[in-house]
């Protein structure tokens, strides 16, 4: 089968087999051979990994991932697909395609049943509608992957990446950054896709930590990073004490001004000037009492 690395193979093929990019399931398929082949290198692929792919849509990154990995496995929600994908990945032995929903996936039956319980290397070019939902999936279930390098929205690259003080700053972030140390590899423009997305996009690539990097009680300190995000306008410590519940746990607004000040932090700090290691020092400090 030829590679469909072109504007042109991507057409014809769309057009033999009758296809028109679903918008309900986030369908911009990749065009450009140097960003297919950008996206493997960055993630290191090699013949030792097992590859999670999510949605290969026609199989254009599908098919370089297959003569760079070991093993392929793709998740891939749409079965009208299942003609094309049967033709464009015919002489890729090394590739097995689930039908379903990546977001009730069970990861731990899969990375058991592919990768002999061993961590997975995924590699995406992500549907936009569901690009947090499955980050936060893949990232919450620790150690099953080794890294993670996807094509997502350039503005959600930025917020993921975005430190303390910045507007793009917030929850994402944080819950990122615990699990991964993340990197935006490449710069993508919308002439890359066809049909074209209305946005800009990034690829990130996401490096999973085995040990978080900061010591708290992770249910704890979401609930706090929740509620200080939640009211952006408000100060940290006003913040806290409307929208703070954690294990029937709520918080006066004294009670966070004193763990503040413990810390040497000014009482009308706002949540946006906390770093990760500070929402998790607030954390130990708030659970001590
Ligand atoms: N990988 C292809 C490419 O780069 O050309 C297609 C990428 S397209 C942006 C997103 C793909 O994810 C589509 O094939 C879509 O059908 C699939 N998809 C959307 N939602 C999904 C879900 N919840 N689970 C699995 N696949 C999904």
């Amino acid at each position: 089968m030829e590679k469909l690395t072109s504007p042109g193979v991507t057409r014809a093929v769309l057009t033999r087999y009758g296809i028109r990019a679903r918008k309900k399931y986030g369908q911009n398929f990749l065009t450009d051979g140097r960003i297919v082949r950008g996206i493997v290198e960055a993630a290191g692929i090699t013949k030792e990994d097992c590859v999670l792919e999510i949605g290969p849509g026609i199989g254009t990154m599908t098919q370089v991932l297959s003569e760079a990995a070991g093993t392929v496995v793709c998740v891939e929600i749409d079965e009208t697909l299942r003609p094309v994908l049967s033709q464009t990945l015919e002489d890729c032995d090394n590739v097995e395609i689930l039908w379903q929903d990546i977001l009730k996936t069970d990861l731990k039956e899969l990375s058991d049943r592919f990768n002999n319980g061993m961590p997975l290397k995924v590699v995406a070019n992500l549907p936009y509608y569901v690009t947090t939902p499955i980050l936060l999936r893949l990232l919450e279930d620790k150690g099953r992957f080794e890294s993670i390098t996807v094509m997502v929205q350039k503005e959600v690259a930025e917020r993921i990446c975005a430190g303390p003080g910045s507007k793009e700053y917030g929850a994402l972030s944080l819950a990122v950054q615990y699990y991964s140390s993340p990197q935006v590899v490449l710069k993508v423009p919308p002439a890359c896709f066809m049909p074209r997305p209305a946005v800009e996009s990034a690829v990130l690539h996401l490096q999973a930590y085995e040990e978080p990097p900061v010591d708290a009680d992770e249910e704890f300190m979401f609930a706090l990073i929740r509620a200080s995000f939640n009211q952006r306008r408000k100060t940290l410590a006003n913040g806290l004490s409307h929208g703070f519940r954690c294990r029937d746990r709520v918080l006066t607004r004294g009670e966070a001004e004193a763990a503040l000040q413990a810390l040497g932090l000014p009482p009308d700090i706002r949540g946006e000037k906390l770093s990760l290691e500070q929402f998790a020092a607030l954390s130990r400090e708030l659970e001590r009492e």
